[in-house]
């Protein structure tokens, strides 16, 4: 809790408005810590790619009696590491874009069946790992959605992602999708430890771990939730999260059928 003494512009001018203004900045300077934590940590992880492509370059261009498959097998790091420094970059402009307020969504029609069946197949391998049910329930047909492909891609990723990520060994996660009430919905929901309900609004927010994400060795930056809600909420929809500890959770994301635009988008 800060507190400051400060002066109130009263309309006399005679500095008599002084006021004590309390204001809980807990929350601001955790995410402020934890956005610098994300920032250290992005740096270093840039480094890592970067010393690997200097490095095998530089040997490249000196060894000059390489043999031919040590050529290739040096050119494929450099590929790799390459994109690597891709992906990172890509991960970093787009918490700048959602920290300026400047995403924007590239549209095309979509079918968005395969896109979750796509989300439930990337993470299939881990849940298998965990021993976890993944269970698919899908409407025969969906309408199409008018919308951008690898943002809605990436936050059905995350959503199943979570499930399985915070979901303990043998438990199950139910992947559903449907229309519901003139929206498309697709539900996400597990049996996992379920979200504190001082928590469930703060999950949603950039940078924040649940404390039970943040006190166990679970790896994340707390920027998947925020992404994913703002991607439905460009186009027009949200996402919705129903919870209770022990019971475990289920997030929804609903989407406007036919799609929505914004103007000037
Ligand atoms: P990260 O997973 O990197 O921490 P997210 O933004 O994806 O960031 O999630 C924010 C927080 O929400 C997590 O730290 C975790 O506490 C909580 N959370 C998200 N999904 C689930 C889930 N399926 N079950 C329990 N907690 C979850």
């Amino acid at each position: 809790l800060r507190i400051a003494r400060s002066r109130l512009d009263g309309r006399s001018g005679d500095g008599e408005g002084m006021a004590w203004i309390l204001t809980d900045v807990t929350q601001q300077e955790l995410a402020t810590q934890s956005r610098d934590q994300f920032l250290l940590t992005a740096t270093h992880e840039l480094r890592t790619p970067l010393n690997n492509l200097q490095a095998y370059a530089e040997a490249l261009q000196a060894e000059e009696n390489l043999e031919i498959d040590q050529q290739k097998e040096f050119c494929n790091v450099i590929v790799s590491e390459a994109h690597r420094l891709g992906r990172l970059v890509d991960q970093l402009l787009t918490v700048g874009q959602m920290e300026a307020g400047s995403m924007v969504a590239n549209r095309h029609e979509l079918e968005l069946l395969p896109m979750v069946e796509y989300a439930a197949d990337q993470m299939k391998a881990q849940a298998d790992q965990k021993r976890q049910r993944l269970v698919t329930d899908f409407a025969a047909k969906l309408p199409t959605v008018f919308g951008d492909r690898d943002k809605l891609q990436a936050a059905l990723v995350n959503l199943v992602g979570n499930a399985v990520k915070y979901t303990p060994t043998a438990g199950e996660i139910i992947v559903r999708c449907g229309v519901v009430d003139n929206w498309i919905r697709i539900d996400i929901q597990d049996n996992g430890p379920g979200i504190e309900e001082e928590e469930q609004d703060k999950v949603f927010d950039k940078f924040f771990r649940g404390s039970h994400a943040a006190n166990s060795e679970m790896r994340g930056n707390g920027l998947g939730l925020a992404f994913t809600r703002e991607v439905a909420r460009m186009h027009g929809g949200e996402v919705d999260l129903d919870s209770e500890v022990g019971r475990g959770s289920t997030f929804s994301m609903r989407l406007p059928i036919g799609g929505h635009s914004r103007s000037g988008i």
